[in-house]
This record gives C-alpha cells, sequence and structure tokens, in this order.
C-alpha cells in the first residue's frame, strides 16, 4: 500500500461509545497513549439515545479519576424505585436499603457528548468515520489496526494493546478464532417495545406490572421519557400507533392522566443475552457490548461497559508503569464475574416482572410464584436490601 500511514500508540482502541470514551479519557487521565477510531460521525455518536441510568460504581469511578464535574454534572440524583402493582404505587428507598448508595439518571448520549469534549479538551486523538476497521498481529507483541479516513487514505497503527470497544456488531469479537472462544446465548422470549417520547420524566423511575402486561417509564433528560411495554417478540412496529401506544401505557402504569407527548422513536427489542468467554485473545481486550449484551431488564448494559473499561484502564496502567501483566491476565475473569452477577439480576428481575403481570401468559403457577417474589421486597429487609444493592451497584 503506498498511501500507508503508520503511528504507534500504546492502545489502539475501536470504538467511540461509552465503554470507548470511558476507556480513552482514563487512559489519557493516567498519562497512557492511545487512539481512538470510530466508523460513524461525530454527530452520529452523540446523538445516539440509549440508556440512562449511571450506577453508583460508575459514579465512585468518575470521581476517582477526576472526571465527575464534567462528566456528572447536572445529572439527576434518584435513590427511589417505584413500583405500580395493578395501579398501586409502592416504593423502595433504594439509596436507604443500599447503605447510602445511589445511581444518577444521565442519557446515554450526554454521557457520550461530555467524555468526547473531555477527551479532546486534554489533546487527546480520536478519529470519526473510520472505514474497514482491520485488525491483525494479535498474537505478537505489536498488534496493529487498519483503516481507511473519509478521503479514503489507508491508515496502519501499531499499539501493544487493541482494545475492542465496538459493540455488538463490530469487528473486534470475530477477530478471535472461533476456537480460541465460547459464546452462551440466551433467548427470553419476550419482546419490548420502546419509545421515547416527549413526555415529562416519572417522579421516580416506575416499573408497572398488571394483568394488562409489563411496562416501565424511565426519565431521559428534563423533558423526554422512555417507556418499555412488553411485547411478543419481533412484533410489527406498525401495528403500534402513537394512540395505541398511550392508551397501553395508561392502562399498564393505571394513569389515566399520563399526558402524551411526540414520539421521538420507536422500536422493538428482542429480549436476550450474550456473553463470549474470554474477553481477550493475545494483546486483544474486548469491552463492553462488544463481549456481552444483556437485556435492558435492570439497566446494567452501560454499565457493564464502563465497568469493563476501569477494569482495563487499571490493569494497563500496571503493565505500563510497573511491568506488572497480572491485571491484564485476570482482566477477562473479573469481568466476566460481574457480567455473570448482573446476568443473574437482569433474568431474576424478568422473571418476576413478567411473570407477575398476565396469568394467562405466564401461567398460574409461575403467576404466584413471580408475585410472591414481587411482595417479598417489600416485606423482608434482606430482599429489598439485596435488589437494592444489586440496583445501585457495587460499592
Ligand atoms: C434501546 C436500548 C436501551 C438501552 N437501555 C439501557 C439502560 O437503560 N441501561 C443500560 O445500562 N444500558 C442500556 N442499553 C445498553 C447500552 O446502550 C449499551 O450497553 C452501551 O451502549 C454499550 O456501550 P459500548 O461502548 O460497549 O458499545 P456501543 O454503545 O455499541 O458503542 C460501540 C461503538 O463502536 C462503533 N463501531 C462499531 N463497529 C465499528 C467498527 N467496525 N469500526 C469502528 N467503530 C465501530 C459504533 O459506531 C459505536 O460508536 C440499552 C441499549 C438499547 C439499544
Amino acid at each position: 500500500m503506498s498511501d500507508l500511514a503508520q503511528r504507534d500508540t500504546t492502545v489502539a482502541i475501536i470504538g467511540a461509545g461509552p465503554s470507548g470514551l470511558t476507556l480513552a479519557n482514563l487512559l489519557r487521565t493516567a498519562g497512557i497513549g492511545c487512539v481512538v477510531l470510530e466508523r460513524r460521525s461525530r454527530e452520529y455518536v452523540e446523538q445516539r439515545q440509549r440508556a440512562g441510568v449511571l450506577e453508583h460504581r460508575a459514579v465512585r469511578m468518575f470521581e476517582e479519576w477526576g472526571l465527575a464535574d464534567r462528566v456528572l454534572r447536572d445529572s439527576r440524583v434518584d435513590g427511589v424505585q417505584e413500583f405500580r402493582v395493578d395501579g398501586e404505587p409502592r416504593f423502595l428507598p433504594i439509596a436507604e436499603l443500599a447503605g447510602g448508595r445511589f445511581g444518577r439518571i444521565l442519557p446515554q448520549q450526554f454521557l457520550v457528548q461530555r467524555l468526547i469534549g473531555a477527551f479532546l479538551e486534554n489533546g487527546g486523538d480520536l478519529r470519526f468515520g473510520c472505514a474497514d476497521v482491520a485488525l491483525d498481529g494479535l498474537d505478537t507483541d505489536r498488534p496493529a489496526v487498519t483503516y481507511r479516513d473519509g478521503a479514503g487514505a489507508a491508515h496502519r497503527i501499531v499499539a501493544d494493546y487493541v482494545a475492542g470497544c465496538d459493540g455488538f456488531h463490530g469487528v473486534s469479537r470475530p477477530a478471535i478464532p472461533e476456537d480460541a472462544r465460547t459464546v452462551y446465548t440466551y433467548d427470553h422470549g419476550i419482546g419490548w417495545f420502546t419509545v421515547l417520547a416527549d413526555v415529562p420524566p416519572p417522579r421516580h423511575p416506575t416499573f408497572a406490572v398488571s394483568e394488562h402486561g409489563f411496562a416501565a417509564h424511565f426519565p431521559r433528560g428534563p423533558r423526554s421519557s422512555r417507556f418499555y411495554l412488553q411485547c411478543a417478540p419481533g412484533e410489527d412496529l406498525g401495528a403500534w400507533t402513537d394512540e395505541r401506544i398511550f392508551e397501553q401505557l395508561r392502562r399498564r402504569i393505571g394513569d389515566p392522566d399520563l399526558p402524551v407527548g411526540a414520539v421521538l422513536e420507536k422500536a422493538v427489542v428482542d429480549m436476550r443475552s450474550f456473553v463470549v468467554d474470554p474477553m481477550s485473545y493475545g494483546r486483544l481486550f474486548l469491552v463492553g457490548d462488544a463481549a456481552h449484551i444483556i437485556t435492558p431488564m435492570g439497566g446494567k448494559g452501560m454499565n457493564l461497559a464502563l465497568a469493563d473499561a476501569e477494569v482495563l484502564a487499571r490493569a494497563v496502567r500496571s503493565a505500563v508503569r510497573d511491568g506488572d501483566q497480572r491485571p491484564l491476565r485476570d482482566y477477562s475473569r473479573v469481568c466476566l464475574d460481574r457480567t455473570w452477577s448482573y446476568q443473574e439480576y437482569s433474568r431474576w428481575m424478568t422473571e418476576m416482572l413478567h411473570d407477575s403481570g398476565d396469568p394467562a401468559t405466564s401461567g398460574p403457577f409461575r403467576h404466584r410464584i413471580a408475585r410472591a417474589r414481587l411482595n417479598r421486597l417489600f416485606t423482608s429487609a434482606n430482599a429489598g436490601g439485596l435488589f437494592a444493592e444489586l440496583m445501585a451497584g457495587e460499592a
């Protein structure tokens, strides 16, 4: 290739989502060189709306790394979870039950915008519009990432480590030979119809359980809400007119006065889980959705991505500063322990909040089991405490 440009760095990061941008900022703070390669434009990634809750662990991470003022500014604090059971509100004081730990409400696109701003202001190297990203030499001492820029010029970045932060559909995971990875998948057999709408946020994040089916109402910024409605997997989007959306929400949440607002986005998410083991191969480390996806139930996907990023940043710092390779060797195990714990939490909640809805769907036995489980959260301090601890995230 005659137009090949070369530039060395310590970590080549593929993907500028929450995991790649967090890793980049932490490495930059630690004085470790990195280059971030993103397929999409800056405008695109800054507008992508998805998650909205930062758990306590993520808040602590940004505080410890000196990024909290920049990243968490104006994020809403909410220490209470509401359950609307057959239209009746019940409240779990998460912060109180979890020993003072609670998360912050911060829409993912704001987090991404702020992480991009902080990285660039610190002189970070972030390249948008990178096409044909490919990895090679992963099992050598000098792995490389190649790509084409917007003008079509080819580039090759030789690094000490490659971080695959390119999400579920990225190129990093497939770069691991098939016989060097085990994949775990699970289809929960449920769909979630998800709606982003200009409806004032609820007083507290709300899960609604009733014979009409599961629904949830979460804040997304000062004027918007994200709603989830249980539906059949792969359900036809066209079947959900705006009128039907609000009629179903009012019925399921048990609030006939729920305001109607402009629907900004709608999609059907099939509830499925995916984990690859190990999360590393040679000098490649998978981070976030590239290694695991989890259902939105419990709000842990983005939080797992941020947690992986911090584990990897610390491990690279140990290797580069102290010559200690052990944390890098432990990276996959440490991240997978948390991943499986959160998969269990998410699955447990999925069963509890869907089976306790329409008995015709779950069957009378599972329906009663799920109602007993739900009830126990409010009658047993230990059960409520465990739920709150998992919801707030580890210390
Ligand atoms: C509708 C929805 C709702 C969700 N709700 C929640 C929630 O409430 N709470 C929660 O915690 N999580 C939630 N999630 C999950 C959360 O959004 C993800 O877990 C999170 O975005 C993962 O971050 P990531 O950086 O690992 O991956 P991504 O956000 O997917 O970022 C990957 C980046 O890599 C880029 N990329 C991909 N391929 C390439 C390539 N070949 N070359 C270069 N760049 C590439 C992509 O453009 C992207 O910018 C939700 C997800 C969805 C879809």
